[in-house]
């Protein structure tokens, strides 16, 4: 079907196998269908978690399970890492959920540093903290693994992360790292349609949930473990989501993890090089860029504007114009999902006759 292919970082192109997946017949999800559904996913998410926990289902986009996170977790204080759009957001919602919260800030652009999560964590008062792994808004990878061996050093400090754009880009072993929640929505790197989250939590994350007077229903972690060990979700799930969630997953298998590591950093250096073939920036510097999409410093001040809507008048390609405050100082460009060396350099050739016609 002739439409505007998606090369923005979520949502991202969804394959005609996945929507096909999606329109399986329905069935009762306190059925034993949905056990041998959720059955057979579950093997493979806790392979792609890198975890013996159970990972849970939830019908709502990622931010569900960050207000969730914070409901279930904070007892004393957050400490929400700060360091674009999304990362920002969660310090607001922590103060939505009646929390105490600090913000650690840093620029857009820049990542959080072990360091700088050191010294504010050694203040105290502290029983969470959250990281955005890749912030989708600037393009930054931050260094979970670093920032999680300081978090280790402070016994009562809960380490939630949101891997929204990461998860299944790069390795992330939820156990190994020390995680305490991980979490992630389904229309980025996974490529499927919007509406659903994946997350799973460690055992000092349910015992403090256990502890909260207030932690909701829909969202509560204690729900979702005493329903996970029945193969069910507290409620009714978003069943067309996960027939292509298990679709999906059979796709990344076949494939192979490392083979998709290694494809989504291939796809990342084209766009790259198209970046410097053209003379532009990045605004994360290096060694802290993101494998699933690149935010381009416009350093050649173009008309984004005008480039984002030629590229679609000619090509129907959508690429994204730039988020929030750093709007057409920016421009971004994923390479997320089921993108291959032929559909960047598809892209790239239409990127290159776009600038052309623009005179860049
Ligand atoms: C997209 C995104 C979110 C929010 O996802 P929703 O689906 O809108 O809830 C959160 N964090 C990051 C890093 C994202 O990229």
């Amino acid at each position: 079907m002739p439409h505007t292919k998606l090369f923005i970082p979520g949502p991202v192109e969804v394959s005609a196998a996945t929507m096909a997946a999606m329109t399986q017949p329905m069935i009762g999800h306190r059925s034993k269908d949905f056990q041998n559904l959720y059955g057979r996913i579950m093997p493979m998410l806790q392979q792609l978690f890198v975890t013996s926990q159970p990972v849970f289902i939830s019908t709502s986009s990622a931010w569900g399970v960050m207000e969730g996170s914070i409901r279930n977790l904070v007892a004393k204080k957050v400490l929400n890492c700060c360091c674009g759009a999304f990362s920002d957001k969660w310090y607001d919602v922590s103060l939505a959920c009646g929390k105490q919260a600090e913000a650690l800030r840093v620029p857009w652009g820049q990542p959080i540093t072990p360091e700088a999560v050191d010294a504010a964590l050694s203040k105290g008062g502290f029983d969470a903290i959250t990281v955005v792994h890749s912030e989708t808004s600037t393009g930054v990878l931050n260094p979970l693994r670093e920032i999680a061996e300081v978090v280790r050093k402070y016994p009562d400090v809960l380490l939630i992360t949101d891997t929204v754009s990461s998860f299944s880009t790069v390795p992330i072993p939820f156990d190994e790292l020390g995680l305490d929640v991980m979490l992630l929505g389904v229309q980025k790197a996974l490529a499927l349609p919007p509406g659903m989250a994946l997350f799973a939590a460690s055992n000092r994350a349910f015992e403090r949930a256990a502890t909260m007077q207030d932690r909701g229903y829909y969202f509560d972690f204690i729900e979702f473990r005493k329903n996970a060990e029945n193969l069910m979700t507290p409620s009714t799930p978003v069943i067309p989501l996960i027939y292509a969630l298990e679709s999906k997953l059979n796709e990344i298998f076949a494939e192979g993890l490392d083979a998709r590591f290694e494809r989504h950093a291939r796809l990342n250096r084209l766009v790259h090089d198209w970046v410097d073939r053209h003379g532009f920036g990045y605004l994360p510097p290096d060694g802290f860029r993101s494998k699933a999409l690149t935010c381009v410093h416009n350093t050649r001040e173009i008309d984004t504007a005008a480039f984002v809507s030629a590229l679609k008048k000619d090509f129907n390609f959508a690429i994204d114009g730039g988020y929030g405050k750093i709007k057409g100082t920016t421009f971004r460009i994923s390479n997320m999902g089921d993108e291959t060396d032929a559909t960047m350099a598809e892209l790239i050739s239409a990127l290159d006759a776009t600038a052309a016609k623009l005179g860049f």
